[in-house]
């Protein structure tokens, strides 16, 4: 979520010793903080005194900031900071909707996604991704291509592949070839496979009279 040390966190607070039902504020690194000749170092003691009650944890401060700065520091405003640390109301069900939208965002990868681009050899990008969700499959107004065009795109069709890891009697091999039966030689590789879509190719540019690469 916050790869590196927010700037909100609160090293003090972090290491010491909560007394109960008391809400303290204690100092965040916003305020412990300073950039000088561009690095990040703690304040001197006299600068932040009024902040930290003695030495001792100025001290345990130091450490502390020590092993954070090894991670580095994120000085930008994320939404966590904006929409959390910052706000005082309605705190649940904001928690709940940024943790919702953190879990479908690490999820937009999919392992289908994955497997294409393996397929393909070469790496598809988020914005060719997104380009196929939202207008190429608008192609027609039929659904019962909309739904192949899904299922296709999520590799949904069972393949010899995939079966012989559910049954343990069943093969991996292509049923008619006996090459390894994954999708993609299943849909695409497969030789005869290749011939349908060559014709379909050549139908396709005598339908549309333009050259298709
Ligand atoms: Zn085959």
């Amino acid at each position: 979520m916050e790869p590196k040390v927010p700037w909100w966190t609160s090293p003090i607070e972090a290491v010491a010793v909560k007394r109960k039902n008391t809400q303290e504020s204690w100092p965040t690194y916003k305020t412990l903080l300073k950039n000088e000749d561009n690095q990040i170092k703690l304040k001197n003691f006299e600068e932040i005194r009024g902040h930290i009650s003695d030495w001792f944890q100025y001290h345990q401060l130091f450490e502390k900031f020590k092993s954070d700065k090894q991670k580095g520091f994120s000085t930008e405003i994320s939404r966590f900071e904006s929409d959390l640390v910052n706000s005082k109301r309605k705190t649940l069900s904001k928690t709940y909707r940024l943790l919702l939208d953190w879990t479908v965002k690490e999820e937009e990868v999919t392992v289908a996604m994955v497997r294409w681009s393996q397929d393909f050899g070469h790496s598809i990008t988020m914005a060719q991704w997104e380009n196929l969700w939202k207008i190429n499959w608008k192609f027609t107004n039929c659904y019962m291509i909309r739904e192949n065009f899904q299922k296709m795109q999520h590799r949904w069709y069972l393949t010899p592949w995939k079966l012989s890891k559910m049954y343990k009697k069943v093969s991996r091999n292509c049923w008619t070839c006996g090459e390894s039966g994954t999708f993609y030689h299943m849909w695409w590789i497969y030789r005869k496979i290749q011939v349908f879509w060559e014709s379909i190719h050549a139908e396709l540019q005598k339908m549309l009279k333009i050259s298709l690469k």
